[in-house]
């Protein structure tokens, strides 16, 4: 049955549940853009979820906020080599991402990295005529980032995602590598204030000064997300200040069980 339009995102474990929650409630909350108010989303909300790899309290935590709960073959590389350069063993199994092009039930899909916090929901994406978007990726940026895809969902395309899984052509071993190889040259690009990475080496602060007002969200790539430590002051910078927004939405809206 059709089913509409989705936000969507990924959990393999249960290690980014903290991530998925707070993702869930910033959309549901809206926020502010360029001094505007965006209300909360109106689109359903899904997640994959890895097949047996979730506990019956992340499972119940995530029945709360998510409309739907998707369990998904986990779909691993062979190629560990090129995750050694990367110095991301755990990024083995991302490739469960291309489960994604297989729920044809959804008309279009926004899928968002646990790691991404909306400072407001992007609804506008839905809007974009095409059947493949993301934003371009900081380490190399004639690469898209794959932790913000707009997507149209085809049995046919996973069908191809898969055999190229299979047959260990991911540039980077991970998922980001093998959709970069399969969408080259039909990407829409979309502008990098949907995934902008204020961690890693983004050190472009004039450029922050002058569109930081404008991010619709924020993506903490690399091993450290925000769940993993928390400080008392954070620098005033944009990675700082993301990172402090992140806490905000947990503080004011996510008391996990058993706290
Ligand atoms: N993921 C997960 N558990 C893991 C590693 C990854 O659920 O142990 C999922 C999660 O949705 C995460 C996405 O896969 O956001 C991609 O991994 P990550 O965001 O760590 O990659 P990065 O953005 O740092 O390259
Ligand atoms: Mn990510």
């Amino acid at each position: 049955m059709a089913q509409g339009d989705v936000y969507a995102t990924l959990l393999t474990n249960d290690l980014y549940l903290p991530g998925a929650m707070v993702l869930a409630h910033a959309l549901k909350n809206g926020g502010v853009r360029d001094g505007v108010t965006v209300p909360g989303t109106s689109k359903k909300l899904a997640v994959l979820v890895g097949e047996g790899r979730l506990s019956r309290e992340s499972l119940d935590e995530l029945a709360n906020l998510f409309d739907y709960i998707i369990p998904v073959p986990i779909i691993s590389g062979t190629a560990h080599g090129n995750l050694q350069l990367l110095g991301r063993l755990e990024l083995n199994e991302t490739f469960t991402k291309i489960n994604l092009w297989k729920q044809t039930q959804f008309n279009k899909i926004v899928y968002l990295d646990a790691d991404i916090l909306p400072i407001v929901p992007p609804d506008e994406l839905f809007e974009i005529d095409a059947a493949f978007a993301a934003s371009p990726d900081i380490g190399w940026p004639d690469c898209f980032n794959s932790g913000v895809m707009l997507l149209k969902p085809s049995q046919e395309s996973y069908e191809e995602l898969l055999r190229l899984v299979q047959s260990g052509q991911s540039f980077d071993g991970a998922d980001q590598g093998l959709l970069n190889t399969h969408f080259e040259g039909k990407w829409h690009r979309l502008p990098f204030t949907y995934n902008c990475t204020p961690s890693a080496s983004y050190q472009y602060t004039p450029a922050y000064r002058h569109f930081g007002s404008k991010v619709s969200m924020v993506h903490f790539i690399g091993a450290n997300k925000p769940w993993g430590h928390r400080a008392d002051n954070y620098d005033s910078m944009s990675f700082g200040e993301h990172v402090q927004n992140w806490w905000n939405v947990w503080d004011k809206h996510y008391v996990p069980k058993g706290s």
